[in-house]
């Protein structure tokens, strides 16, 4: 295998620390470090937010250069600017399309991200960087794929880049107007199934699937769920019959540097494996701060983009003539959730914790510290997927020494083993049913072992999670294999 030094480029709408809404930027902080450790030149773009702007760099002094992006009939202008405090990152400044209070869901985001896509690729020829790996990441950036391949490699400058498509979340499929078209300066026949259309609709999904070299997700079960009817969204066929030669799952991890309860800032008191005893000093701080009867009751926290992807059907489910969530509270447990999302999921939240002052506490917002404590604080993180590409609040919690309760799907499945009390072995609790019934049967034995004298099946789970090695070595490692057999 050749072994000269490769160069990467990751294109990415959200970066941790710059912005983030979910595990994408998570993963785009922190595997590209990885990667440059392993001597790869990786480097990242992403639009320079509104958010960014004198936050992180000052921002007259990283300007690199400015240039024109040509969409359509449109011309737009960027303003390039390039921060090296952490992995080499370049940011497109653009305020008509970026300069906004919120990341995603506006009308033209057909628009913005095919801006994007354009000004990532114009960028290469005013910066000293020529990749040979461009990895793209969601439906954001998969018309960069679809550019490259049928436009810019007839051009001897692009004609080596090889690139990568990463599936984070197969859900968001990036489905537009004809007039996608037109900003991507797309003839009519792309218009066909083969192509981009799904269902009457541009598809910017399908121009990753369709034109990138190689597929990637985020771990080996989701690889294989997406090929099937029921996790597919639409694509099942596509990918199962057509793309399944190029696709890849290789699990994700999480950044330990970042996630460490041993030097974490933002937690209340720091404990490590051999201090374990004092994560429960996190837990009566908590309810302290946060005015929930201080006791030491099983505590069961959630941290989640508050979705339907994310099980919380399963709440209002019935199960012995009571809803599931009345009958987890007739247990003595606490509840504390934290997440924004659809309004139906957020007001029954906010019901609960009205309903049980003192007992629930419902944060309906995004606060990367208030995260870090309920990692800390919970005993128990729930999350009952009913989909799951990854999933990373599993496996934070699981360095925090806080047991999940999972449903074994995609990533999940990957990484919860369902505890043995023959063997000790296992770090938390799984159900495969997509049914309320069952996740409040895995909660009632969380709860039963929280609550059996000595305590020491449920201390052994938290060990157990606490030993996983869940860094990124090892996905780092397999990204590398990949890069190497594409630039063979
Ligand atoms: P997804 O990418 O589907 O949202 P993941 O589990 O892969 O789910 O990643 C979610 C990431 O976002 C985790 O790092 C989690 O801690 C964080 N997160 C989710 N909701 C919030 C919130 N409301 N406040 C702070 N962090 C959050």
């Amino acid at each position: 295998m050749n072994n000269r030094p490769l160069k990467c480029l990751f294109v990415s709408t959200e970066v941790v620390p710059y912005a983030k809404t979910g595990g994408l930027a998570d993963v785009i902080g922190a595997l590209p470090k990885k990667l440059r450790e392993r001597g790869i030149d990786a480097r990242v773009v992403m639009p320079y937010y509104q958010r960014i702007k004198g936050k992180f760099f000052e921002h007259d002094e990283h300007f690199v250069t400015s240039y024109d992006v040509y969409l359509g009939w449109r011309v737009q202008g960027v303003g390039l600017y390039f921060d090296d405090s952490i992995v080499p990152t370049y940011f497109l400044k653009n305020d008509t399309y970026f300069s906004r209070d919120e990341l995603y869901g506006y009308q033209d985001d057909y628009e913005r991200f095919a801006f994007f896509c354009k000004g990532v690729l114009e960028m290469l020829r005013h910066i000293d960087f020529m990749p040979d790996i461009i990895q793209c990441n969601d439906w954001q950036t998969g018309p960069l794929c679809l550019l490259l391949k049928d436009m810019y490699s007839r051009d001897m400058f692009f004609s080596k880049i090889k690139t990568i498509y990463t599936i984070h979340n197969l859900k968001y499929q990036g489905l537009f107007g004809r007039e996608a078209l037109d900003v991507l300066e797309l003839s009519n026949e792309y218009m066909s199934p083969e192509r981009i259309e799904y269902h009457g609709a541009v598809s910017y999904m399908k121009a990753g699937l369709i034109y990138s070299d190689k597929i990637t997700t985020v771990s080996p079960t989701y690889a294989e769920e997406i090929k099937t009817y029921e996790y597919g969204c639409g694509l099942d066929r596509l990918l199962g019959e057509k793309l399944y030669y190029k696709i890849e799952g290789i699990l994700n991890g999480i950044d330990y540097n970042i996630y460490n309860p041993q030097t974490d800032p933002h937690i209340y008191t720091n404990y490590n494996i051999d201090t374990l005893e004092m994560k429960k000093e996190n837990k009566f701080a908590f309810q302290r701060a946060y005015g929930l009867e201080e006791k030491d009751c099983m505590m069961i926290g959630v941290v989640s983009r508050i979705t339907d992807q994310k099980g919380f059907d399963l709440m209002k489910q019935q199960v012995y003539e009571a809803w599931v969530m009345d009958k987890i509270m007739e247990l003595d447990v606490q509840f504390v959730i934290l997440g924004t999302g659809e309004k139906e999921y957020e007001d029954m939240f906010r019901y609960f914790a009205n309903k049980y002052k003192k007992r629930v506490c419902a944060f309906l917002t995004f606060n990367e510290p208030l995260a870090q404590k309920i990692y800390a604080s919970s005993d128990i993180f729930l999350m009952p997927s009913l989909f799951e590409p990854c999933g990373l609040g599993q496996l934070i919690a699981m360095r925090y020494g806080t047991v999940p309760i999972v449903r074994k799907t995609g990533g999940l499945k990957d990484t919860v083993i369902h505890y043995n009390q023959e063997s000790k072995e296992g770090t938390g609790f799984e159900f495969e049913d997509c049914s309320g019934y069952w996740m409040y049967k895995k909660i009632e034995e969380a709860y039963n072992y929280y609550n059996t004298e000595g305590q020491e099946a449920f201390r052994q789970m938290q060990y157990n999670g606490m030993k996983k090695g869940f860094s990124w070595d090892d996905a780092a490692r397999k990204y590398e294999k990949v890069y190497r057999a594409l630039v063979r």
